[in-house]
């Protein structure tokens, strides 16, 4: 008896809206752990879980989308895709094209991009331009080029990537036995809380579970168009995979938010780096910066007096602490290089065991 888990596609067909006879091309994504927080459950009273999707193929949730949306422009016959990226999608959207032996065609800001994920886009084959703008500027171009040219665009604004994305909401009920009742998450784009909410709703209507969570997301100060109500020129934040002015998934996301019963809100950089530095040494999960909004959206509601004790929690973990060690690295502080002779007293002594 085989029991490879056989990605998201094979896993959920018959909750997915995609062309049934679509073949899947698949890194073997989704799947990904659910770890309990022992530091948060004990900070709340409440019982909170991380959904660690930095463990998915490329290091983030960005693969469920990409499955989905790669799989069936090659269905369609597409020879050609194209992104726009703050790295992630773009990191993912070249792996998937690589499996199909399809041309990746990747838009990205220049210079915003973090060295690990830009690495992963070349690596596959992708064919990286470097956009004198901001991601919605190269939003703007993936949709003209896919207009105009025989590429097909798998941004989130593909409704395909969300039918892949909320599989997450799937494997987190199919995990606890019913839905949490809330779950943190970052949120940039939009896409991602969007793609939840389907997942959640469509589960409580087939009767997997007899709820819906409240979902709470989280931008970063210097790039919270959701908040304030109105898109941002000039986004700015260190947590550069939500550095988004103007979400594309702005009207999805406020359905989820208030169909829910939930909210927006925002957390610093600092809030956010800090959070990222206690999660991998609380917990044992290193995450990227955009990743620990969530974490940091916890820790500011429970500084504000809001409580979630007795609560069920699942806090979604974006991406993979790997793909940006430079921001993460600098915000540690010093680092005591610690050298010692190859001998075992010395060690010892280093290491404060003598
Ligand atoms: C894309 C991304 C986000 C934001 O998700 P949206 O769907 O754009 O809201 C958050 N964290 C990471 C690591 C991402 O790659």
């Amino acid at each position: 008896m085989s029991h490879q888990w056989r990605g998201l596609i094979e896993e959920y067909r018959e909750f997915l809206d995609i062309p049934a006879d679509t073949p899947a091309i698949s890194l073997g994504e989704g799947g990904t752990p659910l770890v309990r927080s022992e530091w948060l459950s004990g900070l709340t009273g409440g019982d909170v879980w991380l959904k660690v999707e930095g463990a998915n193929p490329t290091g983030s949730f960005k693969d469920r989308g990409m499955t989905a949306a790669i799989s069936v422009a090659v269905h369609e016959g597409a020879k050609a895709v194209v992104c726009a990226s703050t790295g992630n999608t773009s990191a993912s959207m070249a792996a998937y094209a690589a499996k199909a032996r399809i041309t990746p065609i990747v838009l990205v800001p220049d210079g915003k991009i973090a060295a690990g994920k830009m690495a992963q886009a070349i690596m596959h084959g992708g064919k990286v331009i470097k956009v004198r703008g901001n991601f919605d500027d190269c939003l703007r171009l993936s949709r003209g080029l896919a207009e105009h040219y025989p590429v097909a665009l798998v941004n989130s604004v593909n409704p395909v990537r969300l039918q892949g994305q909320k599989t997450g909401a799937f494997e987190i009920v199919d995990a606890l036995g019913d839905a949490p009742d809330y779950q943190l998450m970052p949120i940039g784009n939009a896409g991602n809380m969007s793609a939840y909410w389907l997942g959640y709703q469509q589960y409580a209507e087939l009767g997997r579970a007899t709820r819906t969570p409240v979902l709470r997301a989280f931008q970063a100060a210097g790039a919270a168009p959701l908040v304030l109500g109105h898109p941002v020129a000039n986004p700015e934040t260190r947590a550069t995979a939500i550095r988004i002015g103007n979400p594309a998934s702005w009207k999805l996301a406020e359905a989820a938010r208030d169909g829910s019963g939930g909210r927006f809100a925002s957390v610093t950089d600092e809030q956010i780096l800090d959070a990222q530095a206690a999660l991998a040494r609380e917990d044992g999960v290193f995450v990227e910066p955009a990743s620990a909004a969530g974490v940091a959206g916890l820790l500011q509601e429970l500084a504000a007096g809001d409580s979630y004790a007795g609560k069920k929690v699942v806090i979604v973990v974006t991406g993979n602490g790997l793909k940006d060690t430079v921001t993460a690295l600098e915000h540690h502080g010093d680092i005591d290089d610690v050298v010692v002779d190859a001998d075992i007293d010395a060690a010892a002594g280093a290491a404060g065991l003598a």
